[in-house]
């Protein structure tokens, strides 16, 4: 009788520009409106601060 443990599934979520899922532990989280954003890297984080800069404009 063996007695593996169970792996934890890594928790994934989804990066708010492209929608890659991605493990949270390896992902950037910016904070805004009292809301936590994920993103998938740097790239994507960098894009969501420029749209977040354009809607402040309107
Ligand atoms: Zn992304």
């Amino acid at each position: 009788m063996t007695n593996k443990p169970v792996p934890k599934e890594p928790e994934l979520i989804a990066c708010e520009i492209c929608l890659k899922e991605i493990p949270a532990s390896a992902s950037q989280s910016a904070e805004a409106h009292d809301y936590v954003h994920h993103f998938c890297g740097i790239d994507c984080y960098q894009q969501w601060q420029q749209q977040q800069a354009q809607d402040q404009e309107d």
